[in-house]
């Protein structure tokens, strides 16, 4: 019998918020006992040519983004994250968001260090994106700047109330989460809901809202992630059986920007076969 292939369809490189370039991400991947990993960074497709021309072989790469949305059913809207895979990365409409969101988040996070430098804290924006070098820039990078600075010792400090979870937190402009659904399924992509559940993170939406995009395109939950309790993330299996949809589970790796290994929760290969039958970008194989 072949082993059970391990799949982990959820991870972050120096496109976006984290620490390996996409080409030590594939080998960490690679390292890690992984068989399929996807690349999925916060709002862009940027790490995708160089993790293919990087690709270990016996390694299967998906790729992937993670979409900021917000869902506008309550006030203030909550924010939430659409895992997108295999979709058309040159789709007008969704380049078109995406690079409206990435610029938005450069807009948002000026204004965070405008607030923390009105306090007397002096880190410095030209500074955190040049370290960003070029990837989607996000509250890591803040957090990143505030620990050089001996202002915290880590990322997650970083994230308390006092700092960048609560006082000095800024909403960004995303996109409409009915709307990202609709992009990612024009643009022939596979959505997913990432972390539904996690409460330790802010708010979460009701399930009422995933029965509503589950009629709207949604593909799958994420229920196996760190972020939520076995409570929850049994609670949102339940949930995705009840209304037909794929489950994943996934480290949301981010290199030291956070402690979670890559492989730490899986998906199962019956979800992942699922993910590459409904994706128009195939699957890269090392
Ligand atoms: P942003 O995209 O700028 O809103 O920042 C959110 C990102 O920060 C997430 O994608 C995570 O990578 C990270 N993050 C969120 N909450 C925490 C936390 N409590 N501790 C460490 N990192 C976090
Ligand atoms: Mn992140
Ligand atoms: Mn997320
Ligand atoms: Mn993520």
């Amino acid at each position: 019998m072949t082993p059970r292939p391990v799949i982990d369809l959820h991870t972050h490189s120096t496109a976006s918020d984290g620490t390996l370039s996409p080409a030590e991400l594939v080998r960490a991947a690679v390292e890690a006992g992984l068989d399929v990993v996807a690349i999925t960074d916060h709002d862009t497709t940027a790490g995708w040519d160089a993790a293919v021309a990087a690709l270990p072989p016996g390694l299967t790469l998906v790729r992937g983004a993670e979409i900021s949305c917000r869902w506008h059913g309550v006030e203030p809207a909550v924010p939430l994250h659409l895992l997108a895979y295999l979709f058309d990365p040159d789709h007008p409409d969704l380049v078109a968001e995406l690079a409206r969101v990435r610029a938005a988040r450069e807009v948002r996070g000026e204004r965070i260090v405008r607030l923390l430098n009105a306090d007397g804290i002096d880190i410095s924006w030209p500074e955190i994106i040049s370290a960003a070098g070029g990837g989607t820039v996000g509250r890591p990078h803040i957090a990143a700047a505030m620990i050089r600075a001996g202002l915290v010792a880590t990322t997650t400090e970083a994230f308390g109330p006092d700092w960048l979870g609560e006082r000095y937190r800024l909403p960004k402009e995303d996109i409409d989460v009915f709307r990202a659904v609709a992009l990612v399924r024009a643009a022939g992509g596979v959505p997913v809901f990432a972390h539904p559940r996690a409460t330790r993170r802010g708010r979460i939406v009701p399930d009422e809202l995933i029965v509503e995009l589950a009629a709207a395109g949604l593909a799958g939950l994420e229920a196996d992630h760190e972020d939520h309790s076995p409570a929850e993330a049994a609670h949102v299996r339940a949930l995705a059986v009840e209304l037909g949809l794929l489950v994943t589970g996934s480290s949301d790796f981010h290199g030291t920007h956070k402690t979670v290994r890559l492989g730490a929760h899986t998906t199962a290969p019956e979800a992942y076969e699922r993910i590459v039958a409904a994706g128009v970008t195939p699957v890269a194989s090392g």
